[in-house]
């Protein structure tokens, strides 16, 4: 099993849905469902994060206003005829064969099948695609014909259609999804374009195409909507074809835009072709999976950890950290919960804040920005601070919808979820541990903190009877305890999870003043929150803390009756029943403390409130809660795994898999080819981390409490902590930072050192490969653990002081050495290898070499006599250009003020490899001109590492190119 490929085989109409939900390419900024691009049964699906739009609909004689991440114009559309077939559809075909491939680690889907057409001829089709993470405007979809069995024209269609709407999701198509309007199309020199507007939002949206193809396009095809071109290839027995589609995706929203349509066309004729636009996105894809990086000895598992990581990071990328987006429950792969933020970030910060805190941060200031709209809600509900929305899109009002369908019943029915205040807390949770990972609360977070403290704090009522904080009309996690049994309107009293996390937030406001220059609270205010913090009420029954006050009222089910329903809501109410009136939990709501807060908090928060802890009573509550659980939420999985992993290892671990697979093997029927589970894909990250490396960040520092379970032998992952890059690596026996056993971590501790050259890790292998060692022995002798040097070896990293001792020791050679320490000196000072062998390099190898640009010199004849200066350059159409300064020593010595006579120069790059004693160098000559920056936009990117102002462009044409290479065999 490849646990970077996700295949599979045949051609699936069932199951197709849920294929192109886990198939979705995306890049932070926008995705693409997998949907095949030629079928007639597809679910075509692409949103750009936060482009949403509002519309009213009227249902069971309701007007009802919605708003929904809008569905955008289909790029995908491709599909072929042989003479005298109709299109291409793959239900329809006779296909010999069908495979499609999913590559997560460089972000491509590929698709391979044979066709044979009514008349016998078969025809192999390849194609590959990405929605490039280097470039978040633009998308490619390539395909390869083979005519496998005869040769002669084949008609290509590839079209741009306008036409969707926003109906991937059955129950909500009663409600209005034709978002998109105004419509229009063109084409431009080859390329097609086509824009629509977001019916009230007014956004505009284009998409702008390519098509590259040996034979170019026969004919335009425009109708309402649509618009593409007909290309017809022909075949010839054997001899593969191929057609690129380019396309670039930009709207109104976007920053450094003309208009977007305009922006569109230029920057899909600016997209290179398909292998170059993958380079740099399997890079980008690279740099990320070096920061994600999971590791552990079980590959099936491996396998969905790199699916989830996948997901997560084409949701959220660093591409989103430019963008005012929130955490979408669903990501960016379909349209169920309309796109909406819920509470679910709660389940993915902790784990981007230790990898990408530039995108957590920015997640927050999603909220941040949507702060004086909460502050409006709390206001106009009577209470302080800032009330923010259960579901959230645009601007941050409240988009919870007053009505669902159940699909059970056939009926609308009213939803009180908006009194899940409880998103608050996560927001606010979120911030503090944002805090906790990086050192740092800058002030808008702290305002964001406090603001949501007041609030919480201005919920509260004081009951003169009993002398206690309560919290009334509010719903917790759970969904199925919206009110009292037969209560006419939502709400309850108390709800535990919510109590006690407003002290636990009441606390952290507490603390977060502290952090504060000026006090951003009066003393009476600050003397309230210090008495709800010692007086709010918590219920008991049974020897557990209540759900809710009147819990324990409520009957016991008839589990026996609805075994394995997970939606126990709809059934009961289609059953003419209602879940308010029994002890069941949709998902964990009381034990949402345990996955929050650990066992010394939570005792903590409650002694300080005067409740006498019973011993026992959390593994009681985990019992008690977990036997009235239908898990009809995926994130349910995800804490039980949790709170179980210290008392019942064995059960933990099948919540574990569960989550795991929930949304591979589709565990809640149906739900996933609506969208990804975000919040259960990032919550089985979290509990690789938190729950089996016991991973737990304080204000002291980085501790850890590791707890394999038996399927996996090691884990390990490197971490970014309050600005240190730290490896943790576990197994049964214990567990390490930077490969030292150690189990904590302090600010302190961060000496980290950075190699003078990014060699160190080559330069470990080289030793290590020198004295015949492998990784374990090298690992044993310095005492640090072999998967720590296998990411040294492997990464970039910053090993701390101690481990670079070590690591000398064991490889019998200076820190100095190690480190890159003679970078002043120059180059290849070692003796030359025993029998080196010295080759010569044709043209096509020498252009090779220097394709990607960097760092040569030019030499020529200056003014003092012959020069040779380094520049930084980049190959353009087999030119060599580069930028220098005007009026430089390069400048008048390459101008001859007489026209036609040509200055000739020498330009020379290398590589030098001094750890193996190797190297080439290549050697162009040819004429220099100097050129104006119009000439050719595409090379202002080359940035001359000496800085300054460098206006002046010059382009050597090479005449001549020759190399060598010295290597051993
Ligand atoms: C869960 C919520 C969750 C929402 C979005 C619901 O089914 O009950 O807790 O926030 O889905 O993922």
């Amino acid at each position: 099993m490849n646990p970077w490929v996700l295949s599979y085989e045949g051609f699936d109409p069932a199951s197709e849905r849920l294929r192109e939900a886990l198939c979705t390419l995306g890049n932070g900024r926008f995705a693409t469902r997998g949907a095949t691009p030629d079928g007639e049964l597809r679910t075509p699906g692409t949103y750009v994060a936060g482009c949403y739009d509002r519309l009213d609909s009227t249902v069971a004689g309701q007007r009802v206003t919605n708003e929904d991440l809008v569905n955008l114009p289909d790029w995908l559309p491709l599909t072929f005829a042989t003479q005298g077939s109709d299109w291409f559809r793959p239900e329809r075909a006779d296909l010999l064969d069908y495979r499609q491939k999913l590559d997560m680690r460089h972000g491509i889907l590929y698709r391979a099948l044979r066709w044979r057409d009514g008349s016998g001829r078969v025809t192999a089709i390849r194609q590959r695609r990405l929605v490039s993470m280097a470039d978040p405007r633009l998308a490619a979809l390539e395909t390869t014909f083979t005519a496998e069995n005869w040769s002669g024209p084949l008609r290509v269609r590839a079209t741009l259609d306008g036409r969707v709407t926003n109906s991937g999701v059955a129950r909500y198509r009663e409600l209005r999804g034709d978002h998109l309007t105004g419509h229009d199309t063109g084409d431009q020199n080859g390329l097609t374009w086509l824009t629509a507007v977001t019916r009230s939002s007014q956004i505009t949206v284009a998409l702008a195409s390519r098509t590259d193809a040996a034979f170019p396009a026969r004919e335009m095809i425009r109708e309402g909507g649509r618009i593409g071109t007909d290309h017809v290839l022909d075949l010839a027995q054997g001899e593969p074809a191929t057609l690129t589609k380019t396309v670039a995706l930009v709207t109104s929203r976007d920053s450094a835009i003309r208009d977007a349509r305009s922006t569109a066309i230029r920057a899909v004729r600016m997209a290179r072709p398909f292998d170059a636009l993958a380079a740099p996105h399997a890079a980008a894809w690279e740099r990320l999976w070096q920061r994600a990086r999971v590791e552990m000895d079980a590959p099936d598992l491996a396998q969905i950890v790199h699916l989830h990581v996948f997901h997560l990071l084409q949701t959220l990328s660093p591409h989103t950290a430019d963008l005012d987006v929130g955490v979408p429950a669903r990501g960016l792969h379909g349209e169920a919960y309309r796109g909406h933020v819920f509470w679910d970030e709660l389940f993915v910060l902790p784990w981007l804040n230790l990898r990408f805190p530039e995108t957590s941060l920015a997640l927050l200031r999603y909220r941040y920005r949507r702060l004086p709209e909460a502050r409006a809600a709390a206001r106009d509900a009577g209470y302080d601070g800032a009330m923010f929305p259960w579901q959230s899109g645009s601007d941050g009002r409240e988009e919870t919808p007053m009505s669902h369908l159940n699909p059970a019943s056939g009926r609308w029915l009213p939803d009180g979820s908006h009194l899940q205040r409880h998103v608050g807390l996560a927001i606010a949770y979120n911030v503090w541990q944002y805090y906790l990972a990086t050192g740092s609360m800058p002030l808008w977070c702290a305002e964001l903190l406090m603001e949501i403290a007041r609030f919480f704090a201005s919920l509260t009522v004081l009951d003169p009877a009993s002398g206690r904080y309560e919290i009334r009309g509010v719903m917790g996690p759970d969904e199925y305890h919206e009110r009292y049994p037969g209560a006419s309107s939502p709400g309850l009293a108390n709800n535990a999870y919510t109590n006690v996390m407003t002290v636990w937030l009441l606390l952290r406001a507490r603390d977060t003043l502290d952090l504060l220059p000026e006090p951003t609270a009066s003393a009476r205010e600050r003397a309230r929150w210090d008495d709800i913090t010692r007086r709010m009420r918590v219920d008991f029954h049974d020897g557990v803390i209540s759900q809710f006050t009147g819990y324990a009222d409520l009957l016991e089910l008839d589990w026996a009756r609805y075994r394995g329903v997970r939606r126990l809501d709809r059934a009961l109410e289609a059953d003419g029943d209602d879940v308010n009136r029994y002890r069941a939990a949709k998902q964990a709501d009381t034990l949402m403390l345990c996955y929050l807060l650990t066992s010394d908090e939570l005792v903590g928060i409650l002694n300080r409130l005067g409740y006498p802890v019973e011993p026992g009573l959390i593994p009681r509550m985990v019992g008690y809660y977990l036997d009235r659980t239908s898990h009809g939420s995926t994130l349910s999985a995800v804490v039980h795994a949790w709170v179980l992993s210290r008392s019942d290892r064995a059960r933990s671990w099948q919540y574990f898999a569960e989550a795991l697979f929930g949304d591979i093997k589709d565990v809640q029927h149906g739900t996933t080819a609506e969208g990804i589970h975000l919040g259960a894909m990032a919550g089985t990250l979290d509990l690789l981390e938190r729950c089996y490396l016991g991973l737990e960040i304080h204000r002291d520092g980085l501790h850890l409490n590791p707890l394999l379970p038996d399927r996996l032998g090691v884990l390990s992952m490197p971490i970014r902590f309050r600005g240190s890059e730290l490896f943790i690596d576990a197994d049964h026996r214990q567990a390490r930072i930077n490969g030292v056993a150690g189990p904590t971590f302090t600010s302190e501790q961060g000496d980290t050192i950075m190699a003078a050259t990014g060699d160190l890790g080559r330069r470990i292998a080289h030793h290590r490969e020198r004295l015949g060692l492998t990784v374990e022995q090298v690992a044993e002798r310095a005492d640090i653990s072999p998967g720590y040097l296998q990411y040294l070896e492997e990464q970039p990293g910053t090993p701390t002081a101690e481990a670079i001792y070590r690591l000398a020791g064991a490889l019998e050679t200076t820190t100095e050495d190690l480190l890159g320490g003679g970078v002043d000196r120059p180059p290849g000072r070692g003796r030359a290898k025993a029998a080196p062998t010295l080759e010569s390099l044709d043209r096509d190898e020498c252009l090779k070499l220097i394709e990607p640009g960097g760092i040569g010199r030019v030499a020529f004849n200056g003014s003092h006599g012959p020069t040779v200066l380094p520049v930084n350059y980049k190959l353009h159409h087999g030119s060599i250009v580069f930028r220098t300064a005007s009026g430089g020593p390069m400048d008048q010595d390459l101008r001859t003020g007489l026209e036609g006579v040509e200055i000739k120069v020498g330009f020379e790059v290398d590589r030098i490899d001094e750890a193996q004693r190797e190297g080439w160098s290549v050697l162009i000559q040819g004429p220099a001109h100097h050129i104006s920056p119009d000439e050719l936009p595409e090379i202002a990117d080359v940035t001359p590492w000496a800085g300054g102002e460098r206006h002046l462009y010059v382009r050597i044409v090479p005449h001549q190119i020759t190399g060598r290479r010295i290597h051993h065999l």
